[in-house]
């Protein structure tokens, strides 16, 4: 009788917080990635897009950087699962199982997802003092500069640990990587010259190759991309490096056991922020896209993450990098 009246508690305590949901406290999207970089952009813009069919509640973003974004999926998954701790990651998600041997929570058990949100490009840019200025001249430079050239990224697991990864394997050349706690100090580094290469998302590198402040050379999708200040980039694909392709993408989660009700309610604000107008137009100025309505649907998401790490975990395994 104990036990039944305990349950019977609990369930009420559950209904009533998903009926309060969002309560006056704002809520936090974890980004794992330093503050002004790609992953940061598209959060903040988020935050902003569902504040609204969130009924107003402050969305706060919260830069919990290093490890190559397990760190700060690693504070999500330990949160209190009440819906006001969200993690906004990328295609880590699917890398990290296959790269950090010691990962202390597990990507497909440990969160409750609640969708997808864009899908973004990468692009290959040099420091502005590189002495190519197209893919093919970089190529020829690579190759006179064998072990000597710094290939930046934002630590194993991260995008463009990936991007760099997949670029040496094609090429057949090693390169010393530099890993920072994103890619904004990172191209802050390349634009002062201090590394030479970096692979990072469109999200991050649109304003500074439109502003000519870094040397841009390809894009990483199989396709051109459309957006006015990247559409004459060829990909490395055409470039030569054939089959070569990496597209990532976001999504959003909150901790295991977030209650079905507080979920389908982040979701819901998620799916209106993904039709604002106003969102959908910063996303397409920075080369992203955001993903249709199905797609957005957790299970869908769940079942993409896990096609991904299937996807990428062979290719991983065979470069044969690994953290700790
Ligand atoms: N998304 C970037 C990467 O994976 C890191 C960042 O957002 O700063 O390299």
């Amino acid at each position: 009788m104990k036990r039944l009246l305990l349950l019977a508690a609990a369930v009420t305590a559950m209904a009533a917080q998903a009926q309060s949901f969002p309560g006056p406290k704002p809520i936090t999207i974890v980004v794992p990635f330093a503050a002004g970089g790609p992953t940061d952009r598209v959060a903040r813009d988020l935050a902003e897009a569902m504040r609204k069919p969130l009924g107003g509640v402050i969305l706060v973003v919260d830069n919990a950087a290093g490890a190559g974004g397990s760190i700060g999926a690693n504070k999500v998954a330990k949160a209190t699962a009440d819906g006001h701790t969200l993690l906004l990651h990328h295609i880590g998600m699917a890398t990290m199982p296959t790269l950090v041997r010691n990962l202390p929570f597990k990507v497909e058990t440990d969160f409750e997802y609640v969708g997808m949100v864009n899908d973004v490009p990468m692009t290959l840019i040099g420091r502005p003092s590189l002495p190519a200025s197209n893919y093919k001249e970089l190529t020829a430079w690579i190759n006179e500069n064998k072990g000597k050239i710094n290939l930046g990224n934002a630590g194993i697991g991260a995008a463009s640990h990936l991007c760099g990864l997949m670029f040496q394997n094609a090429l057949k050349v090693d390169m010393t990587t530099v890993p920072y706690k994103g890619t904004a100090p990172a191209i802050t580094d390349l634009i002062g010259g201090q590394i030479d290469l970096l692979c990072d998302q469109t999200t991050n590198t649109t304003s500074q190759i439109e502003g000519k402040k870094v040397k841009a050379y390809a894009v990483t999708t199989s396709k051109r991309l459309t957006t006015p200040a990247l559409k004459d980039l060829p990909t490395l694909n055409e470039s030569g490096l054939k089959g070569f392709e990496v597209t990532i993408w976001h999504g959003l989660y909150a901790p295991k056991g977030t209650p079905a009700d507080v979920v389908a309610k982040l979701n819901v604000a998620l799916k209106a922020a993904l039709k604002d107008p106003d969102f959908i137009k910063k996303q397409e100025g920075l080369g992203a896209v955001v993903v249709n309505d199905k797609r957005v649907e957790p299970a869908e998401h769940k079942k993409f993450v896990a096609a991904e790490i299937a996807k990428w975990s062979p290719v991983l395994k065979a470069a044969g990098v690994y953290a700790d």
